[in-house]
Formats: structure tokens, sequence, C-alpha cells
């Protein structure tokens, strides 16, 4: 089978690649090894956010979030997203200090989009919160979506566009062919392409081992928990600055209760299990921080795996070994948000081989490992 572009991986950062291609007039497939939208693009908290990001993504998260605002022209549907804002709320004089000091950082940079505000503001703000807060750093217009829903949005807009989704279609091997093309192998037949992208997840380093490059990347598997149905008591996302927490109600009146507490992953088997020890300890923050938490009944917990760089900033660019192959993974924890810029500058780069969209500093080659490293 020929494609002209062939995507590996239909999470949402291959599906945003593959609708950018193809609303560019690109032939293109998406291999899917299980179904769409099966690990961390169908498993996360939702946080469509640029508070707090690291300081080299927040020109490319800029770009996403204007994406988000407009995501029913992009993608015929709003993926459940509300710009109910984020919140990461100072538990001490010392944690407002820091966020003051983080607003100034990114103020000098020339963004403007987070504020700091006092303790009355972060009072009307959440109403419900803990005495003890004495102020937060916020972003007004960020929020959530509904993974699942924007995921299944994407998917059908690239389908519309044209692009191919074959799932249960595993990569096992990548070869270059005699015509200077790339060939993909799955379990079920081969693809031949003259671009390839990268978007794997955890499972990405794998991809790029079978093009002979070593990039230096682990796995992470954040556990996450929904409780019972409560009355509406809080509208933004929440987290804290010196606890891991990300905290919101959807709105059925659950609450998400997150933040990046590590389960244990398996990638071989392609699962990852809560672990219950670490997971309380979210829940504690959670009752901390909103009393009214404290005895609410938890529902359920899961926990997702996927592909953590060692300076948590993701890999995109050009494969160092095989021209043709573009990577896109190691989202560290906060792809989601990402997925609509970056499969833009994705695409581009298959097409063109760059792009103007800032991706500048994810490029792959901070984290080659060498035979002498
Ligand atoms: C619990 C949790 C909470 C999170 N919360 C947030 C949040 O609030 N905000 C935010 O911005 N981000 C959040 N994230 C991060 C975000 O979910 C990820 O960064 C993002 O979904 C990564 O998307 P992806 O497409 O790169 O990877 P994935 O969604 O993992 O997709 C990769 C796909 O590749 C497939 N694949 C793997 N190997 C092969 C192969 N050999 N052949 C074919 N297919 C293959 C897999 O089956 C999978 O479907 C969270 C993550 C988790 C786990």
């Amino acid at each position: 089978m020929t494609s002209r572009a062939v995507v590996i991986g239909g999470g949402l950062h291959g599906l945003s690649t593959a609708l950018h291609l193809a609303r560019a007039g690109w032939p293109v497939t998406v291999l899917e090894r299980r179904h769409v939208g099966r690990h961390s693009s169908g498993v996360n908290a939702g946080g469509v956010r640029r508070l707090g990001r690291d300081l080299r993504e927040i020109a490319l998260s800029q770009v996403a979030h204007e994406m988000w605002t407009n995501l029913p022209a992009l993608v015929g549907d709003d993926g459940g997203f509300r710009p109910s804002g984020q919140v990461k709320v100072a538990e001490s004089e010392a944690d407002l200090a820091k966020l003051e000091r983080r607003e100034a950082e990114v103020r000098a940079l020339g963004w403007s989009h987070e504020e700091v505000v006092d303790r009355a503001e972060t009072r009307r703000l959440l109403p419900a919160v803990a005495p003890h807060v004495v102020g937060a750093l916020v972003v007004r217009d960020d929020g959530a979506a509904d993974p699942m829903r924007t995921v299944m949005a994407f998917r059908r807009a690239a389908t519309e566009a044209g692009a191919v989704i074959e799932e249960g279609a595993g990569v096992v091997a990548l070869e270059r062919t005699g015509s200077g093309r790339l060939r993909v192998v799955t379990e079920r037949g081969a693809w031949e392409a003259e671009r390839v992208a990268n978007c794997a997840g955890a499972w990405a380093t794998v991809i790029a081992g079978m093009a002979g490059e070593t990039i230096r990347c682990g796995v992470k598997s954040s556990m996450m928990i929904v409780t019972e149905r409560l009355p509406r008591f809080v509208e933004p996302t929440v987290g804290s600055a010196s606890r891991a927490l990300s905290f919101k109600q959807t709105d059925t009146g659950t609450v998400l209760i997150g933040g990046g507490h590590q389960g244990r992953a398996d990638l071989a088997a392609e699962t990852a299990v809560v672990d219950f020890r670490n997971l309380a300890k979210a829940a504690r923050i959670a009752a901390e921080l909103f009393p009214l938490m404290r005895g609410v009944r938890i529902v359920r917990s899961w926990c997702g795996i996927e592909a953590r760089t060692p300076d948590e900033i993701p890999v995109i660019g050009e494969s160092t070994t095989c021209p043709g192959l573009v990577h896109s993974f190691g989202y560290s924890g906060h792809g989601f948000q990402l997925a609509p810029a970056a499969g833009a500058a994705v695409a581009e780069i298959m097409m063109r081989g760059t792009t103007n969209l800032p991706v500048a500093p994810f490029a792959p080659a901070r984290l080659i490992e060498t035979a002498a490293a």
C-alpha cells in the first residue's frame, strides 16, 4: 500500500498532524496499533492550560490557545472546551512570592496572560477554597475540554478531509526502499510513504529505534481520580504553587483530581496500574484546599501512559538519522493543549521541511544519545 504520508499513532497529536496534512491536500494514512484515543489522549485531565508552562513552550501554547478558542472552525466541534480559567493558588507568602517572580519572568518575555491576584480576588474566583490560601496566579481564558470528545472531533475532521485511519495496525519495522521512500511495516501489511510522522506517544522511542536513533526519553504514568457528583462549587481548574494538584469540576458535577501523581507503567503490556499510596496524596491535597471534599466518595481512578523527556518539553522535528521521519512525542504530561498547533507544525515540516511555528526549542538533537555518551 502507498500513501504520500503515514502517521504512526492515533492519539491527538497523530490525528492533528493527519488533519493538517489532509487539509493541505496530502494523502495520509494513520496507523494506530489499538484504537484511536487508546492512550493518554483519551484518558487525560482535559486541561487547556498556558498557566505555568515551561517558558520555551509558551509561544506554541499561545498558537494552540487561538486554535482552541476557534475549535469549531478547525474541527466542527468545540471539544467541550470551556474557557473557565486556570488558577494556581498560593498557600503561603513564600508561594505568593514564587508566583510573583513567575509572573515577572513571563511578562519580561512579552507575554501578559498570567496575572497574580490577591486573596479577595482568589476567593471571588474560588469561593470554596480553604482560608489559608493567600492569593493566586491565574490565566482567565485558559480552561478545560473533554479529551475523548476532542479526539473524536479531530478524527472526524481528519477523515472528512481525506485521511485514512487504520486501527489494529501496529508498526513493527521501518525500512528504506530502493527508491528512497520509507516502508512502514505493520502486523497486517506495509505502507510506503515519502514522509512519516512518529506520534507513538510512550512508544515513540521504539519507533525512533527502528530508524537507528536513540532518543533519551522516559515514561510518565499519571493518575486521575473521579468523585461522585456534587453541587456546583468551582468553575476554574485549580492547581497549587507548591504541591502537585490539578482539580476541576465537570459539567456533570463530578470532580476530577490529578496533578501528575505517578502510578506504574508497563510498556510491554501497554498498560499502567494505579498506586493507591500515591493516589491518596492527590486526594489529601484536594481535601486540604477544598474542605468540602472531605468524605466525598471516589468513584473511579485510572492511570495513563506517555513519554516524558528529561527536560519535560517535547521532541518535535525531523529525525537525525532518517530523513523523512518527523518526531512528535515526549509531551511529558501537558500535550493535550498543544496538539492543534503541534500537529500543524509537524505537518508543515513533513510537507516543506520547515515551519514558521515556534518549535525550534524542541529539536530532537538535544536528546540524541551518542555511542560515546
Ligand atoms: C492522566 C493524564 C492526565 C493528563 N492531563 C493533561 C492535561 O490536563 N492537559 C494537557 O495538556 N495534557 C495532559 N496530559 C498529557 C496528554 O494527555 C498527552 O501529552 C497527549 O495526549 C499525548 O498525545 P499523543 O498523541 O502524543 O500520545 P497518545 O495519546 O498516547 O497516542 C499515541 C498512540 O500511538 C499508538 N502507538 C504506539 N505504538 C504504536 C505502534 N508501534 N504502531 C502504531 N501505533 C502505535 C498508541 O496506541 C497510542 O494510541 C495528561 C496525560 C495523562 C496520562
